[in-house]
């Protein structure tokens, strides 16, 4: 057991964006978030839930081609600044 902090070692995991087996999951979206800019304060809380990790933190803004529309930050954002919108395509 460690006796002081600086001697726990810490082991850290980083999602990234990638192709799964059936496809981006940008293909699997029914359900699409849009940002309204009047609303966002870039509080970055969006940024930390996305699952796909396909939200960067300059600007906010949504890499489509891996968003698969769960709908995750939309429901955490604190200002009400995503709204989650069908896609045409259904
Ligand atoms: S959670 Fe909402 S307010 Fe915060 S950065 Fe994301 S879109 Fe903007
Ligand atoms: S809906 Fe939002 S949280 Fe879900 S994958 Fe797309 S950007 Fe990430």
């Amino acid at each position: 057991m460690a006796d002081d902090i600086e001697s726990i070692e810490y082991v850290t995991s980083l999602s990234r964006p990638a192709k799964g087996c059936a496809g981006n999951t940008g293909e699997w979206r029914v359900f699409k978030p849009v940002k309204d800019d009047s609303k966002c304060n870039n509080c970055l809380i969006c940024w930390i839930y996305c699952p796909e990790a396909c939200i960067s933190k300059e600007g906010i803004n949504i890499d489509y081609q891996y968003c698969k529309g769960c709908g995750m930050c939309a429901e955490e954002c604190p200002t009400k600044a995503i709204e989650m919108i069908k896609e045409d395509k259904f």
